[in-house]
């Protein structure tokens, strides 16, 4: 294993099973997280330069659930918004003892980090549009929660493909995998890099894509992505692209339906969310259990 985890290809296939088991042993049977002293010495500091709920949220609960000292670092309250490079301010977490940087920022800056601070353990966070590999963690832990395995699934990833580092991450983590299909869905001034994909298929039809669906990731449109303003009329990329009772009833009966959030009801309708199809608060709840398991083993090696 690496001193960092920058990106879900640093894992094998075992490793990524070993991380979603070793996940499941933080979890108590009522659902609840165990609360341990493992790591009393360690600090880990959360510098999140996007927006963030569940990522940083849950990392901090993680942390914290390991016995770590956390530093919750609020990145436009910082030197940061005074023009200090994020160099500089990790050197100086790393000054002051932080052993194990959560690191989410719109550019590519992690891997640089990680060979410049070689004391310093790096987790990312979410890379730009990049990468998100806990993410892809927590989306992989979740589908076999519910289905047992990967093999032979039909999984359909909808929504705002290209500005999507959940997606990136999740396909590096399930071509590990021998699923049974994977297809890509969006409008086609989303979709550029999935037009023609190293793996799976794309399919612009929502209809066609989830015939016989065993899962359903849905994403949003990620607008402050976008360089320019979207000119796109919202009720019809919603009849299009909107993941509704009627399409869910197109693909297996006991198909999930996924979302990394923020849900914004525009991909997806309020009552597939809360639908039993719907697998959305597990994948929440996951993110606490593979956050531990993440931590524990990146601060023991
Ligand atoms: N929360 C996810 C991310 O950080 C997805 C999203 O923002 O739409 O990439």
């Amino acid at each position: 294993m690496n001193k960092s985890l920058l990106s879900i290809n640093d894992l094998s296939k075992q490793e990524i099973l070993d991380l979603i088991e070793f996940a499941r042993n933080f979890k108590n049977d009522d659902g609840s997280f165990k609360k341990e002293t493992l790591f009393p010495d360690k600090t880990v500091a959360n510098v999140f330069c996007e927006p963030s709920t569940r990522t940083k949220s849950s990392f901090e609960i993680a942390a914290k659930n390991l016995g770590c000292s956390v530093v919750g670092f609020d990145a436009s309250s910082s030197s940061i918004e005074k023009g200090e490079s994020i160099y500089e301010t990790v050197d100086a977490l790393g000054l002051m003892g932080v052993d194990l940087c959560v690191l989410r920022h719109p550019d590519s800056v992690i891997r640089e980090l990680d060979e410049y601070m070689p004391e310093m353990v790096f987790i990312n966070g979410g890379e730009g549009s990049i990468s998100h590999p806990t993410q892809a963690l927590i989306d992989l832990m979740t589908i076999i929660d519910s289905k047992g395995s990967i093999d032979d699934l039909n999984i359909v990833i909808v929504g705002d493909l290209d500005h999507s580092r959940v997606t990136s991450s999740f396909v590096e983590g399930i071509s590990n995998f021998s699923f049974n299909s994977l297809t890509f869905c969006g409008h086609p001034s989303m979709s550029s890099k999935y037009l023609d994909p190293a793996l799976g298929r794309y399919e612009p039809d929502l209809d066609l894509a989830v015939q016989d669906a065993d899962v359903i990731i849905t994403l949003r449109i990620q607008h402050e992505r976008f360089e320019e303003e979207l000119n796109l009329d919202l009720d019809d990329y919603k009849h299009a692209y909107e993941l509704t009772s009627e399409r869910v009833q197109q693909a297996r009966g006991d198909v999930i339906v996924m979302h990394p959030g923020p849900v914004n009801y525009i991909e997806i309708s309020e009552s597939v969310y809360q639908s039993d199809n719907s697998v959305i608060r597990n994948q929440v709840a996951n993110g606490v259990a593979i956050r531990m398991a993440v931590l524990a083993r990146y601060l023991s090696s």
